[in-house]
């Protein structure tokens, strides 16, 4: 078995914006029950305390260019994973965890100091990185650090969660990066007269990962590259997709705590009372007990499908349906929604915001689950929605397209809104047969995509790259 070091901006139960907590949460737990010793570094966020956490070291110093950073490091276990957090107030206690001026200060210092990690308390075999954040790692390993025993042997794995998100940074605060500056040519870190952090994981990992089969093969082209499918294609011999898992624990209506009552494959009279529920909570009227509920839980961004969602709404709520959904995000997508609100009354209704609570009830209250996606690398929505009975309407791209199939929910393939409506179409005069809808209920409810198989199809790729 191999010792793992994670290096990631968020993990779930600490900070998460949205899938990658997720996973890095989840993740190293599947891994520790398979026999594996798995540690995560973070970066100690203004939110996370330190009341329960060992101090680890104090005062490392991380160079920058011209910047001398002090960072302590904080420790605890969580679930069986080792947690090691990198304390530096200054740069993490802020409002949000993205989009700051030096973000490549703030993650160049949690990347150095995932080295100092390796140095002075867990050594690892592998390092496994995980979107641009933790991308440096990489190649601070294979240059700056390359002839340095301590780090002789250490595999890197790096994994794409979303390749949109790239860290691109004005190519005057590449010296503050610390690294050699023939890393800013074309073929290593540099991207249209910019650094790209993201290319040097690619480059220099011994092997990239991401979050789906589909996925892996659409980033190689120019539809789904945002720029770099050129680059994965020299890199593609290196690059698989490994479909990520979800929590039962957490996403399953039998033992879900957050739901009116309980329901399974076997009894589904509980997601009746959920539906009820979630009419009640949203203050829409019981009469549309009676119809089909379309249900999203999403953030409100370009990636998720909206534009052919505004394209086709008006005509679909005319088909006498009734939508709640969850979500915060760019405003003309908000106001998409308001609009909605006040055109079909007591027919729609949205929560603005992030709310676990009501993310799980629109999953087990609704009858139809809406992700029309541009692209989706993994997506986890639609794989809990399987397992509410929930039935996905999906665009057939990325994950999407890997966990949904036709017995268990309805896809659609251009990104074209009329081949959307199409498919919610064919949901809905389904759902008009109970029989047939229901035994496609108990076929999404049976599907499996637990963390167990993800883990270890990892654990294989860990396996190859020690030659073990
Ligand atoms: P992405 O990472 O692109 O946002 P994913 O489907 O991979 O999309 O993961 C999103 C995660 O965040 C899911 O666990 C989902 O339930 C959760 N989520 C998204 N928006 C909200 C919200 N407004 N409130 C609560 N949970 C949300």
């Amino acid at each position: 078995m191999a010792r793992i070091l994670m290096v990631a901006s968020e993990a779930a139960p600490f900070a998460k914006t949205g899938g990658l907590a997720d996973v890095v949460g989840a993740l190293p737990r599947a891994l520790a029950e398979l026999g594996h010793e798995v540690a995560v570094v973070m970066p100690r966020y203004g939110n996370i305390p330190t009341a329960d956490m060992t101090h680890a070291w104090g005062n490392l110093i991380a160079y920058l260019g011209r910047h001398a950073i002090s960072a302590d490091i904080w420790t605890k276990q969580e679930r069986g994973v080792t947690f090691f957090f990198v304390d530096t107030p200054w740069l993490y206690d802020r409002f949000g965890y993205y989009g700051h001026a030096d973000d490549h200060l703030r993650f160049g210092n949690l990347c150095l100091n995932a080295l100092n990690v390796i140095r002075f308390l867990w050594r690892p075999d592998v390092v496994h990185l995980h979107d641009w954040q933790s991308a440096l790692v990489a190649p601070y390993l294979k240059t700056r650090f390359q002839m340095d025993p301590t780090f002789q042997g250490i595999r890197i794995v790096y994994t794409i969660h979303n390749l949109e998100h790239q860290g691109r940074l004005g190519k005057a605060l590449f010296p503050e990066l610390g690294l050699d500056s023939w890393l800013m040519q074309m073929d290593f870190m540099e991207y249209f007269g910019d650094v790209n952090l993201m290319k040097g994981g690619i480059v220099f990992a011994d092997a990239i990962t991401t979050v789906s089969p589909r996925y892996a093969a659409e980033i190689q082209t120019p539809e789904f590259g945002f720029g770099l499918d050129g680059f994965l294609r020299a890199y593609s011999g290196k690059l698989r997709g490994i479909l990520n898992g979800v929590d039962y624990r957490e996403w399953d209506p039998s033992i879900d705590t957050h739901l009116a009552a309980p329901y399974s494959s076997e009894d589904l009279a509980g997601k009746r009372d959920c539906k009820l529920r979630l009419l009640r909570k949203l203050g829409l009227p019981e009469e549309n007990m009676d119809r089909p509920v379309l249900g999203i839980v999403s953030r409100m961004a370009r990636q998720k499908g909206f534009d052919i969602l505004s394209e086709v709404a008006w005509e679909l709520m005319n088909d006498d349906v009734c939508l709640t959904v969850l979500g915060s995000g760019e405003k003309r997508y908000e106001d998409l929604f308001r609009n909605l609100e006040t055109a079909f009354p007591g027919r729609a209704a949205t929560f603005f915001g992030f709310n676990d609570t009501l993310a799980h009830e629109i999953e087990a209250g609704s009858d139809i689950f809406l992700m029309p996606s541009l692209f989706e690398p993994c997506g986890l929505n639609q794989i809990y929605s399987l397992r509410y009975g929930t039935i996905p309407v999906v665009r057939a791209t990325g994950g999407l397209d890997d966990t949904v199939d036709g017995e268990t929910g309805f896809k659609f393939w251009g990104y074209w809104p009329p081949d959307f409506l199409l498919a919610v179409r064919a949901a809905l005069a389904e759902y008009k047969n109970p029989e047939a809808w229901q035994a496609r209920m108990r076929r999404a409810m049976s599907r499996d995509f637990s963390w167990a198989s993800s883990a270890r199809q990892y654990s294989g790729l860990y396996r190859q790259l020690l030659g073990r």
